[in-house]
């Protein structure tokens, strides 16, 4: 029988915690290894009844087919929205226009749902687990604000399940990345805890960060004082989308470019981002991001919005007084997004598929290009991640890395290349 051993084997877990969650036989524990959290098996007690692999978001992430492999990354599409939260006071302290927190925040005081699961830190020394909030909870935590922004890194969410297995009958909503609530749902449907009162806050994703990225900013910016607490990303300075804000322990928070942020992306992130395609988050009832179309844009920051389900309209009523909104079309979203760009995700896990001989990554979407083309550039994301995944231990093997990739060629090589790309278009067509 398969288990979740599988998912680490082949570097595919997302660390979500439902494996841990489901297993009847509390088998399943999570340890740090190369900057991310895995599971391992206690194979003395595992029955290998197969639940973990089952429920694994790591192992599959199926799509309802649609003609085009952009509209099945899209998924369904009700009415899409560019918007932002009324509470100035939010918006200062949200990843975005606050949209999420202000849609949380209504249905909770409505008492249409009665739980959410959410962070509550910026500090990233432990892995990051969601919890519950009661309505009661949240809204006294408005105000210290532990709650919003976006934590770039794999989140558990162990304690989603374990508190719908003790409350069958709470109403609650779940907010999280596309693998979080792929996985959620998957042990909703094999525990028979009915999906249809609980509401699904997708965040758009384009990819995490794995934890030694923390340990990374640390050594650069402040290596003598531990960092004890990070914003991704603060509008308090340079406005929308903000600067990374460190704190470090017994002195001054500073500010550091976001473009630094973006420079690390490729070094430090859990193999299985690259295999996703699932950007726009198609499971949830709304999916919410960061408003890059260019439209209905402000100084503060805004969301682009996909309202996908039923359930996802009832709950943007409830909150749209509460909001700044103007309809936008899918289209916007999906140029601004560039799901196009984000295919190439799909024919890399073709590749690492063929590889390690298992089932397809992304059952469900129309290929239209041959795997083999994206050979090399699937082996050159291979050796950045390798270089991040152990740079804890061997901090070396990534500066050479980075030294490599920014390597200006040889000006004879670029020359002589150039030649023959001229001689092949010019001459060999004649
Ligand atoms: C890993 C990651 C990658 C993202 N990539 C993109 C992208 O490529 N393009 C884009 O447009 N948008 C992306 N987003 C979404 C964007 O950063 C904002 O979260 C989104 O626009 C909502 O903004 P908001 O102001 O409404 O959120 P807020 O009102 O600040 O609320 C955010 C809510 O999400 C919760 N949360 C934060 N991080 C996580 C997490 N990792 N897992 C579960 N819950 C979490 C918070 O606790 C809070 O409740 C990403 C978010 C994450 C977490």
């Amino acid at each position: 029988m398969k288990t979740v051993k599988l998912a680490t084997d082949h570097n595919l877990c997302s660390s979500c915690g439902v494996c841990k969650s489901i297993c009847p036989k509390g088998s399943i524990t999570y340890h740090r290894s190369n900057g991310v959290y895995l599971p391992t098996i206690d194979n003395i007690t595992c029955i290998s009844c197969g639940l973990c692999a089952e429920v694994c978001p790591g192992l599959k992430h199926k799509y309802e087919p649609y003609q085009t492999a952009s509209e099945t990354i899209t998924g369904s599409v009700i009415k899409c929205h560019n918007a932002w939260s009324l509470d100035a006071g939010l918006r200062h302290v949200s990843a975005s226009g606050g949209v999420v927190s202000t849609i949380t925040k209504k249905l909770l005081e409505s008492g249409k749902y009665d739980v959410v699961f959410t962070l509550d830190t910026y500090d990233y020394r432990d892995q990051l687990q969601v919890k519950p909030y009661s309505a009661v909870e949240y809204l006294q935590d408005w105000n210290q604000s532990s709650t919003p922004k976006s934590r770039y890194l794999p989140v558990s969410h162990e304690n989603t399940i374990q508190y719908l297995k003790e409350h069958r009958d709470a109403r609650t909503i779940v907010i999280g990345t596309p693998c979080g609530l792929r996985g959620v749902q998957a042990t909703m449907d094999k525990l028979r805890i009915e999906k249809d009162q609980h509401l699904f806050i997708g965040l758009f994703c384009d990819k995490v960060f794995n934890y030694n990225v923390i340990q990374y900013f640390n050594d650069i910016y402040s290596p003598d004082i531990p960092i004890e607490a990070l914003h991704f990303k603060n509008k308090e300075s340079g406005g929308w989308p903000g600067d990374m804000k460190f704190f470090p322990k017994n002195e001054e928070p500073f500010y550091r470019p976001l473009s630094d942020r973006a420079k690390a992306k490729s070094y430090f992130m859990p193999e299985r981002c690259l295999y996703c395609v699932d950007k726009l988050n198609v499971c949830a009832d709304i999916s919410v991001g960061d408003n890059y179309t260019g439209q209905n844009e402000s100084e503060l920051g805004s969301n682009s919005v996909i309202i996908r389900t039923q359930k996802g309209i009832a709950a943007w009523k409830t909150a749209e007084n509460c909001l700044e909104f103007r309809r936008i079309d899918i289209s916007a979203i999906q140029m601004a997004q560039a799901i196009d760009r984000r295919l190439e995700n799909l024919y890399f896990g073709d590749l690492h598929s063929v590889e390690y001989s298992h089932a397809d990554l992304n059952p469900g979407i129309p290929r239209e290009k041959s795997a083999d083309e994206y050979c090399s550039a699937w082996k050159q994301a291979l050796r950045k991640l390798q270089a991040g995944a152990v740079y804890c231990s061997d901090p070396i093997i990534l500066k050479k890395q980075i030294k490599c990739d920014n390597k200006k060629p040889n000006p004879l090589i670029r020359f002589i290349k150039r030649g023959v790309r001229w001689i092949k278009q010019h001459i060999i067509k004649l």
